[in-house]
């Protein structure tokens, strides 16, 4: 095994309070394109532009559309490796969080229990005006079939938004702040796939080591973290995820 592997490995057995951080990368293997990499999806400003908050209220219903291009294959997707060895070190009274800048639920389909979704979700929302709460799902099946173009609220008919942060939107509060309080706690922060660029998101991983905590980056490109990282694997999740299970 090589010797950075060899080391990530002990300090994770080692470990009792990992708290993992993960980015688009962890998801990359199950089929939904990152943002960064070649091929990713910041390389379609349009849809950027649409999948922003100012595209949002501009116009709902193409915002709907290009999201639909997206998720499909995030419906379809099946959780990697990485996600199961997080929600495994999690059952095994490890890890004590996941906090994630996805909004693909790949972490809680693996079975992870405590996830914190700094950008939210897709699966549910609420109405822009009057905030009635909906499970999205009815309304993805709806706009697929061309039953509707646009979530509307039974209450008031304004459009109803996933629960998701765009550009533009401020971060779920609660949900930060818990995630930041794990991070203050933790002995061990796994950043998995995140070029750690996006703010403030990628402040945890420097509050983490501020509190004593170790950082072990895996990522195939590298980051700005990497020279406060005690271990930094520059490869893939999948292998890395791999190597560690056999390990444990
Ligand atoms: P990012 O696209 O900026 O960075 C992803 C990083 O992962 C890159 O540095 C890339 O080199 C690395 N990577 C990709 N595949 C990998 C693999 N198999 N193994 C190891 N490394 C791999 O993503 P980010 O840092 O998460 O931030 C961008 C924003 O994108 C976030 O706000 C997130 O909400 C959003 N996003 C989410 C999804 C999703 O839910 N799956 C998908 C795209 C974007
Ligand atoms: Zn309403």
């Amino acid at each position: 095994m090589p010797a950075p592997l060899e080391k990530a490995t002990t300090l994770i057995r080692e470990s009792r309070r990992i708290v993992a951080f993960s980015g688009a990368g962890i998801s990359t293997e199950a089929g939904i394109p990152d943002f960064r990499s070649k091929g990713g999806l910041w390389e379609d400003e349009e849809l950027m532009a649409l999948m922003s908050s100012s595209g949002f209220r501009h116009d709902p219903a193409a915002f709907y559309q290009a999201s639909l291009q997206m998720l499909p294959n995030i419906h379809r997707a099946k959780p990697t490796a990485a996600h199961r060895l997080l929600a495994e070190l999690e059952a095994r009274g490890q890890l004590t969080a996941v906090i994630t800048q996805n909004i693909d639920g790949l972490h809680q389909a693996a079975g992870s229990q405590t996830v914190y979704e700094i950008h939210g979700n897709f699966r549910t929302g609420h109405c822009v005006n009057c905030r009635a709460a909906y499970k999205m799902s009815d309304f993805y099946r709806q706009i697929e079939l061309g039953e509707i173009k646009l979530p509307a609220c039974i209450k008031c008919q304004s459009p109803v938004k996933p629960d998701v942060a765009l550009f533009g939107d401020l971060l779920p509060f609660d949900v930060w702040d818990r995630a930041v309080e794990a991070t203050q706690r933790c002995d061990l922060m796994l950043a998995l796939g995140s070029s750690l660029i996006v703010y403030p998101a990628a402040e945890l991983p420097k509050t983490a080591i501020s509190h004593g905590a170790k950082l072990i980056i895996v990522n195939r490109e590298p980051t700005d973290y990497d020279a406060m990282a005690s271990v930094v694997i520059r490869g893939q999740l999948g292998d890395f995820a791999r190597a560690v299970m056999d390990s444990l």
